[in-house]
């Protein structure tokens, strides 16, 4: 299935609550075959209102980091567990999150990343494939928040850098 299809899917999805609330799903963004696949927890405000994936404060952040790394947005396919927002952006729920993952799946099974990226906790429900290298960093929201995070965040980032020269 092409990832046009795909979004198309989403956009129109109402397998669990969360479009009730929604202005747009958020499909996530990047090329077709990027190397590096980054899986944060689902669309925040900015987010929603764009349909794109990491654009706010946190995204942006995360944008700035990965450059300083030498990695643009360009490189990597964004995308969250789960494709719409969620109510004052709390964490989804199991079900939701369990209603959603085949997207993932299906994204994954597409684009074929060599390296997963897990942007904070909650992406920790992200599929585990044989032949991919998985990478757990802190969420960027946390570490523009707090010094120690966004330092351990900066190590965690150089560290994906490195990983991507080896691939
Ligand atoms: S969050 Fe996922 S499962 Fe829920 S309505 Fe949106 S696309 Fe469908």
């Amino acid at each position: 299935m092409a990832l046009e299809e795909l979004n198309n899917q989403i956009y129109v999805c109402r397998k669990c609550r969360l479009w009730q609330g929604a202005k747009h799903g958020v499909p996530g963004e990047g090329p077709i075959n990027a190397k590096v696949m980054l899986v944060g927890q689902n669309p925040g405000a900015e987010e929603d209102e764009t349909g794109r994936p990491f654009v706010g404060r946190a995204g942006k952040f995360l944008t700035k980091v990965l450059a300083e790394n030498g990695i643009t947005r360009d490189d990597v396919f964004i995308t969250n567990i789960v494709k719409h927002v969620s109510p004052k952006n709390r964490k989804p729920f199991s079900d939701e999150v369990a209603a959603c993952l085949p997207y993932l799946q299906m994204q994954i099974s597409v684009i074929k990343p060599k390296i997963i990226v897990l942007l904070g906790a909650s992406a920790k429900d992200t599929p585990r494939l044989e032949g991919i290298e998985y990478l757990e960093v802190i969420h960027p929201s946390a570490a523009m928040r707090f010094k120690n995070m966004e330092d351990t965040f900066t190590v965690q980032i150089a560290e994906l850098a490195k990983i991507i020269s080896k691939n």
